[in-house]
């Protein structure tokens, strides 16, 4: 692929910019810079440093985002920033046109912090979060009131939401402190854990109260700080499969 095609798939602007940061010596492979933009590379896992920054290619985009508190999951947030905004411009830019960049696969409320998934690979984002692939999601609950083994019973057997007649059932559920929970759930109903928490009479605390630590066997890493990303590995994606 040209070194400006590998650019613009990258999300570094039109092709006609693409080709300026490369005929201005922006760019560089494996340390080397190249200002011709017709230059073939093989892109797969390329490297290569654009105003020195580095950066890898990437044929779709899968990544991992520690979401803070205070962002909304939204390209066009109400009240808070966009979780977009924690992102580089390029991972924004993907794919150019109306429907650039990565989307996240779900959602997170604004106060809850942890594991988020992004990708541009429509099928990926479709099969993530289709009703039907029941990959586990465990949150780290902290409630207002002491948890008891009644509530815990109660997750686990079912309970009825405002919405749906139906009862949602915990896959999992224990208590891990005196305040706290971990509950795995293989669905993802609008605001699921607060409205379960709620159902069995406690509620989620509104500061630092939801965490989301895990989905399938992909735990949110120790060392990804709070507003940090980082892309997915081939291993990543096989543990969320
Ligand atoms: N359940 C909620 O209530 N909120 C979230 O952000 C995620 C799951």
């Amino acid at each position: 692929m040209s070194l400006q095609d590998i650019l613009y798939t990258q999300g570094f602007g039109t092709r006609r910019v693409c080709a300026g940061l490369i005929q201005q010596g922006f760019v560089a492979v494996a340390g080397v810079p190249c200002a011709d933009a017709a230059m073939e590379f093989i892109a797969d896992g390329l490297q290569f440093t654009v105003q020195g920054a580095l950066w890898e290619y990437h044929e779709k985009a899968y990544l991992m985002l520690h979401k803070p508190a205070g962002y909304e999951c939204s390209q066009k947030p109400s009240t808070y920033p966009s979780i977009y905004t924690l992102l580089p411009a390029p991972i924004r830019q993907r794919g150019g046109g109306a429907a650039a960049g990565v989307q996240a696969v779900g959602r997170l409320d604004q106060d809850t912090t942890g594991l988020l998934l992004l990708s541009d690979d429509g099928k990926f984002i479709h099969r993530m979060s289709s009703p039907k692939h029941h990959v586990p999601k465990v949150y780290e609950v902290r409630a207002k009131h002491p948890v008891d083994d009644k509530q815990i019973q109660k997750l686990l057997s079912g309970v009825v939401l405002d919405d749906d007649p139906k009862p949602v059932k915990a896959a999992a559920c224990e208590k891990t402190g005196e305040n706290t929970l971990s509950l795995t759930l293989t669905e993802g109903k609008y605001h699921q854990v607060k409205r379960m928490i709620a159902a069995v009479g406690n509620r989620v605390e509104d500061v630092g109260g939801l965490h989301r630590s895990r989905i399938g066997e992909l735990a949110l890493p120790a060392d990804l700080k709070a507003g940090e990303w980082r892309w997915l590995t081939a291993q990543d994606l096989l543990d969320i499969s």
